[in-house]
């Protein structure tokens, strides 16, 4: 897609869930890495990361449209005086009125560190570490009981 179709498709996106026009600037920039797209306070541009057009390979653009509603209860939010942050009221409600994405998909998730989970064998106290752990070296804190790997897993942000 490029950067005029994303134009269209933000304009598309603005007057079929919000009932208003997107009067700005949206475009591609590749140096967003860990969002799927942001909203610029001052130029009220919204830019979207292309990943989010790259693994989106449905029909209905569904996870980049999920992204551009995102960006654009920032915006219009923002044009209608409010603060528009994440937890504000008006922005979740916004958010779920028109079905917008809380978190960029994927590749996001993708550049987080994994974690890994411990269970403990006695209790199951769960912990969540950011580095493995040697269970031979290491016992439950609360039992001292054996712990063990569950699974690794990525933080969604
Ligand atoms: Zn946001
Ligand atoms: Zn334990």
């Amino acid at each position: 897609m490029t950067d005029k179709q994303l134009q269209k498709l933000v304009e598309q996106v603005s007057l079929t869930f919000f009932a208003k026009p997107f009067l700005h600037h949206a475009y591609f920039n590749r140096r967003l890495k860990t969002t799927g797209g942001r909203y610029h306070l001052e130029s009220h541009d919204i830019d979207i990361n292309p990943k989010m057009d790259e693994i989106d390979t449905g029909t209905n653009h569904d996870i980049l449209v999920g992204i551009i509603k995102h960006e654009l209860c920032h915006y219009h939010l923002h044009l209608a005086g409010f603060s528009g942050k994440h937890n504000t009221p008006e922005f979740k409600q916004l958010l779920k009125a028109v079905g917008g994405s809380r978190y960029a998909p994927n590749t996001t998730i993708r550049s987080q560190p994994i974690k890994y989970l411990y269970r403990c064998n006695r209790c199951g106290l769960e912990y969540h570490r950011k580095r493995r752990i040697d269970v031979s070296k290491y016992v439950c804190g609360r039992c001292r009981g054996k712990l063990q790997l569950v699974t690794n897993y990525r933080m969604a942000n």
